[in-house]
């Protein structure tokens, strides 16, 4: 399998190229060049396999540069022994037909875990099968749970340093601490005074520059990502998709007629995972894509139009916080084959910050996917009547897919199985929780974790209760446009 860019189709490359570079010369993402099908016999074959045996199938048709033995030094390193259950990704139920695929069991409580825990593993071996001698940098900027996840992930890697930038006033409190108190002796972490498309795009700057790239090689290093625009970041987010696919098979539920996915959506990473489980043969009906008040994506898949003129909200689902969706280009190139297309329309977003897909592309967009978004409030009372309903708990994305599920019955009455992701656990989220549930408003993050526990009766995963006794390593901010100054102060260059 040779990996293209999306803005030049001409480059080929082996998947170890891909991942150790992260993003392509020319500014392009790496696809790959056909998206495999899976038999039916596959699909048997898979049934009866634990997670991370499924894993190994499942990304070795991607990497197929990678051997048996590195696919399992990978799967393996990640996981066994990570997660708080035997299944990474395990199912919740409410009512019969409605699936919660809980992606948060992981060391940081959010669904980035099932693939930053082995991205390391995959970057390193890919690094070795590159003969690349070269300390790798690991750049991230974060909506605030990627950067924790990649830090747990990459810490005290050997061959590895990692920088992480979050915006300063765009993540929880719960998130930040997490973030500020990391232990490790190859990390660095920075606020930045901005939004997250700040941080983002000031991390694609220093990236991209050439005279960075310059400095860091006479240093000895080389840049790479753990962000989502790394296809080894969104291969290992194809196999829970196939997983639940299987789990619920092996459950007994009648999918004759397909299940339908909702994923709270923000850098349309988790749902473009879910698309390439799609095309593999997983028999997904409709891909329903859920947005926050910064509802670009909504907007786009109902009237082709992209337009990021338009004003930012912080919201209580942070992660979610995002108006330019960086994995949505590759959807794109798979939906037009077309690289000079996809490269035009990236310049326009870069020029005027606005493109307008043709009737083509549009077509099959809404034929894939369905897209609708929840306010602030709605969000609320999707958190509340869960609980109410279920006694089910849901942290603040999730209860995005939840309440755009609902809209989705509403307008549609397709009520086939549905699978809805769950992205963090609600601990992460709890003075938000706690408000929609009507319990309190307080202040204090660790006396709204002790509430939801006391009220909920539900227990603190592990990696929230420890920390109360964390110390905050890192307090440095700042400015958007200096973020190169906190690189050369983190790697000592
Ligand atoms: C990152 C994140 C999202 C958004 O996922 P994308 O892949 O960026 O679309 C949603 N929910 C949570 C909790 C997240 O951490």
């Amino acid at each position: 399998m040779k990996f293209l860019s999306t803005r030049d189709k001409s480059l080929s490359v082996d998947s170890s190229y891909a991942i150790l570079n992260g993003i392509s010369k020319e500014g392009g993402l790496f696809v790959p060049e056909s998206i495999p099908k899976l038999t039916k016999d596959e699909f048997e074959k898979l049934k009866v396999l634990s997670y991370k045996d499924r894993a190994k199938y499942i990304l070795k048709k991607y990497l197929t540069d990678f051997s048996d033995e590195d696919m399992e030094y990978c799967a393996n390193g990640a996981y066994i022994g990570s997660f708080d259950d035997d299944n990474p990704a395990p199912i919740s139920q409410l009512g019969k037909n409605t699936n919660v695929l809980e992606l948060w069991h992981g060391p940081t409580c959010a669904f980035k875990d099932l693939a930053l825990q082995i991205l390391p593993f995959l970057l390193t071996t890919s690094s070795k099968m590159q003969n690349n001698k070269k300390e790798i940098v690991i750049l991230v900027a974060t909506s605030g749970d990627t950067g924790k996840a990649a830090l747990e992930g990459f810490k005290n890697v050997p061959g590895t340093k990692i920088i992480v930038f979050y915006p300063e006033d765009g993540v929880s409190p719960m998130q930040k601490l997490q973030m500020n108190s990391q232990e490790g002796e190859n990390v660095s972490v920075y606020a930045v005074k901005g939004n997250f498309d700040d941080a983002q795009s000031g991390v694609k700057k220093i990236f991209t520059d050439k005279a960075v790239q310059e400095l860091l090689d006479k240093n000895g290093m080389q840049f790479s990502s753990a962000n989502s625009i790394n296809f080894g970041r969104l291969a290992p987010q194809i196999v829970y998709y196939i997983s639940v696919y299987l789990d619920l098979l092996n459950k007994g539920d009648d999918l004759s007629s397909g299940f339908n996915v909702v994923v709270p959506t923000g850098n349309f990473g988790n749902i473009l995972a879910a698309y390439y489980a799609k095309e593999m043969g997983v028999p997904i009906n409709k891909l329903i894509c859920a947005s926050n008040s910064n509802n670009i994506l909504t907007d786009f898949i109902n009237t082709g139009v992209y337009d990021k003129n338009r004003s930012f909200y912080t919201t209580v689902s942070p992660s979610m916080d995002i108006l330019i969706s960086s994995n949505l280009e590759r959807m794109l190139y798979h939906l037009s084959g077309d690289d000079k297309y996809i490269a035009n329309l990236q310049n326009q977003l870069f020029a005027a910050g606005k493109y307008e897909v043709n009737d083509e592309i549009k077509t099959k967009m809404q034929e894939i996917f369905f897209a609708d978004y929840c306010s602030e409030e709605e969000t609320f009372s999707a958190i509340h009547d869960t609980f109410s309903e279920y006694g089910y708990l849901s942290d603040t994305h999730t209860a995005v897919a939840i309440g755009v599920y609902k809209k989705y019955l509403e307008k549609t009455g397709d009520n086939r199985p549905v699978v809805i992701a769950s992205t963090a656990s609600p601990y992460k989220f709890s003075k938000s929780v706690l408000k929609a549930l009507g319990i309190s408003d307080t202040e204090d993050e660790f006396k709204a974790v002790e509430e939801l526990s006391t009220y909920t009766n539900t227990q603190v995963p592990k990696p929230i209760a420890k920390l109360y006794n964390a110390k905050t390593r890192f307090k440095e901010v700042y400015e958007k446009e200096d973020l190169l100054k906190a690189v050369e102060k983190a790697l000592n260059i």
